[in-house]
């Protein structure tokens, strides 16, 4: 349990286990909820873009503040391009208005110029509750603005019970704590699998325009590298094939995982021990420390099945492992399993998917 004296204004009213209880948390969050409150309630989204396209995490951000109720506006902050994602953020089915600000200083996501922004149209627009992914750009950016607005964040949330009581994984996912937060301003971020998308379409919204104003900040965006892959993006892909430990080099990565993923038209992830090991690159770490995923269908080779790893995946549709291990954990999560050595396994199984 949290200790009240660290987190004053968040109670935790229940901690409940285990990592199946996120099925019925889901089921919970879709119904929705109705509470007299709600007139009073209104939303700011942070809506995250990159090349003119509207992240998804901002969208799933979306559908969990229309459980929430009460008008939601959205901010899009960016250097250039913003008007255009404005315009196709507009259309948004459940938004009524989207502010934009450009300025050169929000290049790059940083926390710094940002947070204030957010949290001036926050404090002008008297919203009660503030809106991000939990994405690298929400994780950065909304701790900031909550201590900007002296509230606590309830971070990666997967379920709202009502306006401001909300469910969210703790333990890598192996219980799940129901967070009652007191404060004022409630600043949220929402794990990117455990809504559905808002429609990008059907919405009316108006655009306004708000000056940037950005604030001095010591940290200066100096360059993006983006590893670019023809290959679906892991975060958003409907399936995926990962590999482990087991792969022991990062040219059989290259000969086992890749053409299995490409045989599939799958994204390719990664254990945590084969990115450490230099067989895969970072980004494609999937679990706790990595990304957090829930494809149609996961293929794991040659992985464990760490609780870790488990978190990052669990919620995927169809889970196949194969491990040479037939006590291997994965096993317990796994819907297909094969008891198989990958170095047969996978050269038969990209055969006959030819
Ligand atoms: C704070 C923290 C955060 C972490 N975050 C993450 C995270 O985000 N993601 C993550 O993945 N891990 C994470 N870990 C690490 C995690 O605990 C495990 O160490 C890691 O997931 C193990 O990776 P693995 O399954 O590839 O390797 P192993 O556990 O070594 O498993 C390798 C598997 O391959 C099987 N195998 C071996 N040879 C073959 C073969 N020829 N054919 C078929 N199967 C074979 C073995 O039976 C074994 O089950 C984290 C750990 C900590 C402490």
């Amino acid at each position: 349990m949290f200790a009240p004296r660290l987190l004053p204004r968040l109670a935790t009213s229940s901690v409940r286990s285990p990592l199946a209880s996120t099925s019925s948390s889901l089921l919970a969050s879709r119904r929705g909820f109705a509470s007299s409150r709600t007139a009073l309630a209104s939303s700011l989204l942070y809506l995250e873009h990159r090349e003119g396209e509207l992240n998804a995490a901002s969208l799933v951000a979306l559908t969990a503040a229309k459980k929430i109720g009460g008008d939601i506006h959205a901010i899009v902050a960016g250097d250039e391009g913003v008007k255009e994602v404005a315009d196709k953020a507009s259309k948004c089915e459940g938004l009524s208005k989207v502010f934009t600000t450009s300025s050169p200083s929000y290049r790059g996501l940083l926390s710094e110029p940002l947070a204030p922004v957010i949290k001036a149209l926050a404090e002008k627009g008297s919203y009660t509750h503030i809106f991000a992914g939990h994405t690298a750009a929400g994780r950065d950016i909304f701790p900031r603005l909550a201590a900007l607005l002296d509230s606590s964040q309830v971070s990666d949330i997967i379920a709202v019970e009502s306006e401001d009581t909300f469910q969210r994984p703790i333990y890598a996912g192996n219980a799940i704590a129901t967070v009652k937060s007191n404060d004022k301003i409630k600043v949220i971020t929402v794990r990117g699998t455990a809504f559905d998308k808002a429609s990008e379409e059907g919405g009316s919204a108006s655009v306004e325009e708000v000056g940037s104003d950005a604030a001095e900040t010591p940290t200066k965006f100096i360059e993006d590298k983006l590893s670019k892959s023809d290959r679906p993006d892991l975060a958003t892909a409907s399936r995926v094939v990962s590999g482990g430990r087991a792969i022991k080099s990062a040219e059989n990565f290259v000969k086992y995982i890749e053409p299995l993923a490409d045989s599939m038209k799958a994204a390719v992830g990664a254990s945590r021990a084969a990115v450490d090991a230099g067989y895969a690159d970072n980004a494609l770490q999937v679990g706790q420390t990595g990304k957090i995923i829930a494809p149609e269908l996961y293929v794991a080779v040659g992985i464990s099945g760490a609780i870790q790893h488990l978190a990052g995946m669990k919620d995927s549709k169809t889970i196949v492992a194969i491990n040479k291990d037939a006590d291997a954990p994965i096993f317990q999560v796994a819907d297909v399993g094969l008891v198989a050595d990958l170095y047969e396994a996978v050269p038969e199984l990209i055969e006959k998917l030819k």
